[in-house]
């Protein structure tokens, strides 16, 4: 891939992605594979100020050895090593990086029962200190190509080529092929924001969903919840940063507790290794009461059954069928890329933070008032060409939102 449109995509991550500001610390978490590329990304946090750049080096075959060998409580709990990471980012919130390039399939032949447990406890123990600094840093999630991912992607192609075909594909839907990529995302982002804007004006209280693939289901919204897109900012700060690239959707938190009828997924979901296809899920009073998928039927029940929340949704995001993702045909294995291809609902956690005056009422009040709380959070496309929203607003009255797979705002 041409080195100058890598280094603008680094540029893109650290400018525009982090937000990298003079003075502050970064985390970059990396992959060993692609260490090359972390060092442009470093680079470009440092030309942005940045006091220090820290890159914390992952290797799926040593996690994977890890699974094998290590004991589960042992992996379960957090060490001393794990006590001072978490220490250190809540007493410096650097602005955190992650840079996403493994095999989807990466850790195919680990227990899966283990895998799961251990990630489960693993957030539990890490949630005290997590919550201490939820909301005060930036952070951006952005993909590079890792060879087995890009096998994975483009099966029919040698690594080499598939390599560069996935360079090609991230570099289109990240808007960093042509052009300035800080430039193109400044108009990218005052597109989404006018959307957002427009929806939030609306006050709906219910979206209907309808497609001729059998979906016919409803959801509640939260009074004064809002609609979110693109940037965010911390707690009281000024920088705006984009925590997904690519990112093209419009997100809401519904009323846990209300959602009727039934949706049919029009992608497959990539979760933890296992690719679940052709499903539907039937809600009832709020909860996915029944689901059933031609294939990972046990993969997607067990979505349901991690925690209580884990059943009930805390997702419900617009995007256009004729979004860059969905036009690329590219199915990525990765929630990054294929959650920003389609209109999607997510089972499991809600983002407390759409919430007016979350700062003040906090966590707690927040779930009470309808936010649905979970460890996990499990998005599913269900995105389709002549899908049709209508919001309902306060008063009843029904708007076109989506007509045809696209935007009616
Ligand atoms: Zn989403």
């Amino acid at each position: 891939m041409d080195k100058k449109l890598i280094d603008n995509y680094a540029r893109l991550i650290a400018v525009s992605g982090g937000a990298v500001q003079k003075g502050q610390e970064v985390h970059i978490q990396a992959s060993t594979e692609i260490a090359d590329f972390a060092a442009l990304v470093a680079k470009h946090c440092y030309e942005c100020g940045a006091s220090r750049v820290i890159v914390e080096w992952e290797n799926e075959e040593l996690q994977k050895l890890g699974y094998q060998y290590a004991d589960e409580e042992k992996l379960s709990s957090l060490n001393e090593a794990d006590i001072g990471m978490q220490n250190y980012l809540n007493a410096r919130l650097p602005v955190m990086i992650y840079l996403e390039s493994d095999d989807p399939d990466g850790l195919s032949g680990v227990d899966g029962g283990k895998l799961s447990r251990v990630l489960k406890a693993r957030k539990l123990a890490i949630k005290p200190y997590r919550a201490q600094r939820e909301n005060r840093y930036q952070w951006c999630i952005a993909g590079v190509p890792g060879k087995a991912w890009a096998r994975k992607v483009f099966p029919d192609l040698k690594e080499e080529e598939a390599v560069e075909a996935l360079w090609t594909a991230i570099l289109k839907v990240a808007r960093a092929y042509e052009g300035d990529p800080v430039e193109n995302w400044k108009k990218h982002e005052a597109n989404l924001k006018e959307k957002k804007a427009k929806l939030n004006a609306l006050n709906l209280r219910k979206l209907v969903y309808k497609s001729s693939n059998g979906t016919d289901f409803e959801v509640g919204l939260i009074p004064g919840v809002i609609f979110e897109a693109g940037g965010e900012y911390t707690r009281g700060g000024k920088t705006m940063f984009e925590p997904n690239i690519p990112s093209e959707e419009c997100f809401t938190s519904p009323m846990k507790g209300e959602a009727e009828g039934i949706v049919y997924s029009t992608k497959p979901l990539s979760y933890n290794g296992t690719l679940i296809e052709d499903f539907s899920v039937r809600f009832h009073k709020g909860q996915a009461v029944e689901v059933k998928a031609k294939k990972g039927q046990e993969a997607l029940e067990s979505i349901l059954h991690i925690d209580e929340g884990s059943s009930y949704l805390g997702e419900c995001a617009l995007v256009p069928f004729d979004s860059p993702i969905n036009q690329s045909g590219i199915l990525f294995f990765n929630t990054l890329y294929d959650e920003n291809a389609a209109c999607h609902l997510a089972l499991g956690r809600g983002f407390e933070t759409l919430y007016p005056g979350y700062d003040e009422l906090g966590d707690d009040e927040v779930h009470k008032r309808g936010m649905n709380t979970s460890t996990s959070h499990v998005d599913f496309m269900i995105g389709s060409r002549d899908l049709s929203i209508t919001g309902i607003d306060k008063d009843g009255k029904e708007i076109p939102i989506f007509v045809n797979g696209n935007w009616a705002i």
